[in-house]
């Protein structure tokens, strides 16, 4: 076919018989949010490639490799959101949002990263994403890891795993960092390419690599939880105690450093055994110093970000069943004098159930096909007018999906005998 016909690898079309999944996560998820006092906010697409650089680190495979990067028209180089941290910072700065104030937000919307399409791994892929400014935990680090459970829970999702690690400060890391540059040295002959390169920019990002080969001198690495500050120590018991007295269960997991660049302290990941390779459903942690860092009031700052089409697909694989989405009520109009009538009929019914889908059959056609097109619809019931029904002023009620007998009612009847069915 034509390549211009063809999407971007990389990115997809989400057609309408994957959207109730995706409705449903959203839908779950946004109540969550409403329910734990967070505000939803839409941000941009594009961002100044600077922002990005300055928050994620140079020395990610986000900055790195995978950015959407491009000068527009007027000369500035401009960058796709590979995630929705930075964004949300930027506003929260560009809008005064920080000054001895609190906030707990909310986005979603798609990310773009030049990684290798793959399954669960796209170049377009959509994250849902919330933040809390203001806050220095650990009781908030608990309640955000507490939302992300509990709407595991409300989605019905259980093969997930929670792991968490504190990353301490950038002064507690500095030590630590340069054991670990020590190790790393002795242990030369295994590094790869990727990693003697992060070697003297980010070596703690050695910790997070999946190459096989590299696995067992990785376990043999100093650990960080070995050599936290003390306040970075109480502040993770501290989380540890909340996740156990709520009945979280949770790993602690010395080697999860994430890869972005702007982590403080706490830090988790949710992966799951479902999904093959891409294991890796949400994940976020504190940021305490990237504020300032962007020159913004300083101010602590915690959050996490989900993959949604990771999640779709566990909610798929687990089988969990979600609204379809489909109308209620399919209208049935044959003939001439049913056509005349049938719109008016259908906005009477949409007025009197504003509850429930009222799908009319437009175009005409025969009776069968029409039937067929209420079966194809997902309607509880097929609501048949023909002509002897115009000349009563009635209506033969069908339900399409249960054993019932049709019944015959006049128009102002319909809608308590359509509730009463549905
Ligand atoms: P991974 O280790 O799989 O690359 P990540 O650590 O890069 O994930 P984050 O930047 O933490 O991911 O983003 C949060 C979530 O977004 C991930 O847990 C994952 O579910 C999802 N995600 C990240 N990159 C992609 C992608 N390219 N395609 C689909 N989902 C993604
Ligand atoms: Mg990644």
């Amino acid at each position: 076919m034509d390549k211009t016909l063809q999407p971007v690898r990389g990115m997809n079309d989400v057609l309408a018989e994957q959207m109730p999944w995706w409705q449903f996560l959203e839908a779950e998820a946004r109540a969550l949010f409403a329910a734990y006092g967070y505000q939803e906010v839409r941000l941009p697409l594009l961002e100044p490639t600077e922002l990005f650089k300055r928050s994620i680190g140079e020395f990610t495979d986000i900055v790195e490799k995978e950015m959407y990067t491009f000068t527009d028209r007027g000369g500035d180089s401009l960058t796709l959101r590979p995630e929705a941290t930075a964004g949300l910072v930027r506003a929260a700065i560009s809008n005064g949002l920080l000054h001895n104030q609190k906030h707990r937000l909310w986005t979603s919307g798609p990310m773009f990263r030049y990684e290798r399409p793959q399954k669960g791994r796209f170049r377009q892929f959509h994250q849902i994403d919330i933040e809390a400014f203001g806050y220095d935990g650990p009781d908030i680090d608990a309640e955000m890891i507490l939302m992300s459970a509990r709407l595991w829970g409300r989605l019905g999702i259980r093969r997930v795993k929670l792991q968490v690690n504190s990353l301490g400060t950038p002064e507690s890391r500095k030590d630590y960092r340069e054991l670990l540059v020590r190790y790393f040295e002795q242990h030369r002959a295994v590094l790869d390419e990727d990693s003697l390169r992060r070697l003297g920019g980010n070596p703690l990002r050695i910790l997070d690599s999946k190459n096989p080969a590299m696995q067992d001198m990785i376990a043999g690495a100093p650990m960080i939880t070995d050599h936290l500050d003390p306040e970075s120590k109480a502040h993770f018991d501290g989380l540890c105690a909340h996740l156990s007295a709520c009945g979280i269960e949770f790993t602690v997991n010395p080697r999860l450093v994430r890869g972005l660049d702007y982590y403080t302290r706490t830090v988790f990941e949710w992966t799951t055994d479902a999904l093959g390779s891409q294991d890796a459903v949400c994940s976020g942690g504190r940021y305490d110093r990237l504020i300032a860092q962007l020159g913004g009031e300083p101010t602590p700052a915690i959050g996490w970000a989900l993959g949604e089409e990771r999640i779709v697909g566990l909610l798929q694989d687990a089988g969990v069943a979600v609204p379809s989405g489909a109308p209620g009520v399919f209208l049935v109009l044959a003939g001439e004098p049913a056509m005349r009538v049938g719109l008016k009929l259908a906005e009477d019914l949409r007025e009197a159930l504003p509850g429930i889908g009222v799908q009319a059959n437009l175009g005409g056609g025969g009776i069968k096909a029409q039937m067929k097109r209420a079966d194809k619809s997902g309607a509880a019931i097929a609501v048949i007018v023909g002509d002897a029904e115009v000349e009563r002023g009635t209506a033969a009620i069908k339900s399409l999906r249960a054993e019932a007998p049709q019944q015959e009612c006049s128009w102002a009847e319909l809608p308590a005998r359509i509730r009463a069915l549905t």
